[in-house]
């Protein structure tokens, strides 16, 4: 239906298409249009090598669009932002499924002529990471929708045994390109494979999970360059590279900012404790300040320059809209609101980008660190809103503190600070935060999203 000449352009054209669309991931403001620009490229590609190679008819590829349309469409539309990270950790899953099921489907068909060692080392390496990555995957998913303890497992065997386990899949590769027909080979590979991913991520805490999920999405998209390497298809192998490469350039940037290696990751079960600390006790027995939402909403009408820094627990309770009310709020007053955003605040790459985005505020008005920490010496006010470790001075100071390192937001520069949190229980490192019994800091207990109610009311009236 297709001739090899138009399959090579279509996959030319996929590949420019998989590439603009990167490019325009890389900005908020052109990232849906990314999404859609790569999604189109896939098309291209998944069209022409099914219609090109007569596996399925034109009518056939239609319905399977239609239903990809219908199932994607309805997962977008019904997952709430919190569940983003488990949405994304499915996907991934997916597709390091998909490489391990076409290198399989390679390995099984009868063939007019063997496949040649390089391809059959392609394959297993295919079958090897295709493999972890949906179990990895599993398993992060399982974590952070709370299905299976989200804490990290400490335990000195599991490191060796998951060396164990990889070096015994590596030798069944090798085993797999001396006897391609070899079920008992193949099966070992793939069972081996599988238990991998599951005891790969199992040591590995909840919170941790988005770096890992950066990386399971690095290593989905190696997985399809081995799978397109084993099959001698360029398009997978583009598609495949641009993933991993950008998969691992996440990672590094999300462990950068959190100052860890993936090593350390990995293997340092960080996020065992769920770090429950007393209702209001404070930090090194220092003085905790408590303000009503009115003394707090005075604070902030009277400010010139309010800098919001958005955490985890504005995403778990759901208040970007209410924040971006209390901003247009503040400004009708002629106070000036900006947002300082930490690389790994929330529990995903860019969660705070994507809540804020939702809720409509101006992408201008977004700083990162960098630009940030210059601006909260001149702050009037800093209004923290379920943040914890990415303010956390500590970090600078401490050096026995397991944050010590991280890049932090200046929040404790600020002339005053308020934060809003329901308790004085620690963040996702379990420790304390001295910003919280500093003299420039006042506590407004409470759920985000009802404090910032109460905040926008007396806002109004002030
Ligand atoms: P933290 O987990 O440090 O703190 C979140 C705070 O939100 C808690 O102290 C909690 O206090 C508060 N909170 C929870 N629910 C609510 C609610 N409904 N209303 C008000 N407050 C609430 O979050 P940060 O964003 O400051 O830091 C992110 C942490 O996650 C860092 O340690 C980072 O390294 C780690 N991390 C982030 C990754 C990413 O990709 N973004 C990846 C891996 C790790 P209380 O219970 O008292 O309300």
């Amino acid at each position: 239906m297709i001739s090899t000449p138009l399959l090579h352009l279509a996959y030319l054209v996929a590949a420019v298409l998989f590439i603009m669309g990167l490019r325009q991931l890389s900005s908020p403001r052109t990232a849906p249009k990314g999404n859609a620009t790569s999604a189109l490229g896939m098309l291209i590609a998944v069209a022409a090598t099914l219609l090109a190679f007569e596996i399925i008819q034109p009518v056939d590829l239609l319905l399977g669009v239609g239903a990809g349309i219908l199932i994607g469409g309805v997962l977008a539309w019904r997952i709430q932002m919190t569940a983003m990270p488990q949405l994304v950790a499915l996907f991934n899953g997916l597709g390091g499924a998909a490489s391990a099921l076409v290198v399989l489907a390679e390995l099984t068909r009868p063939k007019a002529t063997p496949l040649e060692s390089s391809s059959l080392v392609a394959a297993g390496v295919g079958i090897l990471i295709g493999n972890i990555t949906l179990m990895g995957s599993l398993m992060a998913f399982g974590k952070l929708q709370g299905v299976i303890p989200t804490g990290a497992i400490r335990s000195r065997i599991l490191p060796w045994l998951n060396l164990m386990l990889l070096l015994a899949c590596l030798g069944f590769t090798g085993a797999l390109v001396g006897a391609p027909d070899s079920m008992v080979i193949m099966l070992t590979l793939v069972g081996l494979s599988l238990v991998l991913g599951v005891t790969g991520v199992m040591s590995i805490g909840g919170a941790d999970m988005p770096v890992m999920i950066a990386f399971l999405n690095a290593l989905s998209g190696l997985a399809a360059s081995a799978t397109g390497f084993a099959l001698h298809n360029e398009v997978l192998i583009v598609a495949g590279s641009l993933v991993g490469a950008s998969g691992i350039i996440l990672t590094n940037i999300m462990c950068k900012g959190m100052n860890r290696s993936l090593g350390n990751v990995m293997f340092a079960g960080v996020g065992v404790a769920d770090g429950s600390g007393g209702a209001l006790a404070a930090p090194g027995g220092g003085t905790v300040k408590q303000a009503s939402p009115e003394e707090a909403a005075l604070m902030l009408v009277e400010s010139e320059l309010v800098i919001v820094v958005p955490g985890y627990g504005l995403a778990v309770a759901q208040a970007q809209h209410a924040v971006r009310q209390l901003a247009d709020e503040l400004e009708k007053k002629g106070v000036e609101v900006v947002y300082a955003i930490h690389p790994v605040a929330g529990r995903m790459p860019g969660h705070m980008n994507v809540l804020l985005a939702e809720a409509d505020v101006d992408y201008e008005k977004l700083k990162d660190l960098d630009e940030a920490n210059p601006l909260f010496p001149q702050a009037d006010t800093v209004l923290v809103i379920g943040a914890n470790d990415v303010v956390n001075p500590v970090a600078r100071t401490d050096t026995s503190s397991p944050i010590y390192g991280m890049p932090i937001l200046d929040a404790d520069k600020a002339a005053s600070c308020l934060v809003l949190k329901r308790s004085m229980r620690p963040g996702f490192s379990g420790i304390e935060n001295p910003l919280y019994s500093s003299d420039r800091t006042m506590m407004v207990f409470g759920d985000a999203k009802d404090t910032l109610l109460e905040l926008i009311a007396q806002v109004k009236q002030n």
